[in-house]
């Protein structure tokens, strides 16, 4: 009966559409949109006429709509002018011309630029993660373009009238957050603050033995085989978690992330945190202890090996992320700022399947003075 009556209503929904069509393309009308406004329409549902707002567009860049995976943004690009030569290690793009000339460059380094293809009005140009690429007006009018990345590029709500102003923000969010000599961006095995019994019952001796002695030791020799030879030789921890992907990438995460979580903990801890940290907890979730709880929930609810983490923004706005593997919030664009380990190794020694009676105890140990420093 369900079914019948679902199927009446495809039916039904299928006539209609029909009919719809068939008004549409007898009356042969271009549906009437609304006025253009150029703004970032998020992750809302959005129907606009994209050509009238890539014609509409005169600042280099306007984002004009950030979802989860997905981005659009509408450029213009002057006389003379050009994208930029750049590649998105871990996005693809696709962009849209609507009026002007273009040469469209891309190729595997900075300097091998070998394809190289005119492009104008009407063409699609594909750029997979990965590749260097620029976009180069070569006509005598404004490129005017629309661009889509996934996942999405830059910052909701995003506008750089000019190149000079996209190349800014673009060094700004390449701005590290941490200093390179700072004790947990060390790639070698860091010396634990405290004794290997110190810590229990949160975390027993047996549970550091393994996790700092066995696991995060195997991260470290992994790394240092792995980037021998590689662009990443010399690369700080931050560097390699931002830009290198794959084996690189998860060993690199997998360190600087256990130096964070290893490196907060003290006996002495537990309690409170205080000063700017405490204001901004509470202005994000209202009380310390509903964000032990919210943190508590987005661990548990962390399907299969990860990190929950508290995180700050450069405004130092706080949100909890949670990663799976070896992710860390820096390639959000988020400064870490403390973080519990879920995966089965950091607790099931002392805790079994317990993952929640895990993060529960660890409240005890956290040093907050440790954690205030970070943010
Ligand atoms: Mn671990």
């Amino acid at each position: 009966m369900e079914i019948k009556r679902a199927k009446n209503r495809f039916f039904l929904l299928g006539v209609s559409l029909a009919l719809l069509g068939w008004i549409t393309t007898s009356c042969n009308q271009t549906p009437k949109s609304d006025p253009v406004s150029l703004k970032d329409y998020g992750a809302e549902p959005t129907v606009i006429n994209i050509d009238a707002y890539t014609m509409s567009n005169s600042n280099f860049r306007t984002a004009l709509w950030t979802g989860v995976n997905l981005q659009s943004t509408l450029m213009s690009i002057p006389v003379g002018g050009d994208v930029g030569l750049e590649k998105h290690p871990a996005t693809d793009q696709f962009l849209r011309i609507e009026e002007g000339t273009a040469q469209v460059v891309m190729g595997d380094t900075e300097t091998s630029l070998s394809f190289v293809k005119t492009a104008g009005k009407d063409f699609a140009i594909f750029v997979p993660a990965g590749k260097w690429h620029n976009i180069i007006n070569t006509g005598n009018k404004p490129l005017k373009l629309y661009s889509i990345y996934s996942p999405a590029e830059h910052p909701h709500g995003t506008i750089h009238k000019t190149q000079e102003e996209a190349e800014e923000a673009e060094e700004a969010a390449n701005q590290h957050f941490f200093n390179k000599n700072e004790n947990f961006m060390t790639r070698e095995l860091i010396q634990l603050p405290y004794a290997t019994d110190a810590l229990a019952p949160a975390i027993s001796r047996q549970t550091i033995e393994f996790h700092h002695g066995k696991h995060l030791q195997g991260y470290v020799n992994n790394l240092k085989n792995l980037i021998q030879g590689t662009e990443f030789a010399n690369a700080d921890l931050e560097t390699m978690v931002r830009e290198s992907d794959g084996a690189i990438f998860n060993n690199a995460g997998q360190i600087l992330n256990h130096n964070l979580y290893f490196l907060q903990f003290s006996p002495t801890g537990g309690g409170n945190p205080s000063g700017r940290l405490a204001q901004a907890i509470n202005a994000a979730f209202g009380s310390f202890e509903n964000f032990q709880k919210e943190f508590e929930t987005a661990g548990v609810g962390l399907f299969g090996s990860g990190w929950v983490w508290l995180a700050a923004d450069r405004d130092g706005k706080l949100s909890i992320t949670k990663e799976s593997n070896a992710g860390n919030p820096l390639t959000k664009g988020l400064k870490p700022i403390l973080t519990f380990d879920v995966w089965e190794h950091a607790y099931y020694l002392d805790f079994q399947n317990r993952r929640a009676d895990q993060l529960k105890s660890l409240w005890s140990i956290v040093d907050w003075k440790i954690v205030e420093s970070r943010y």
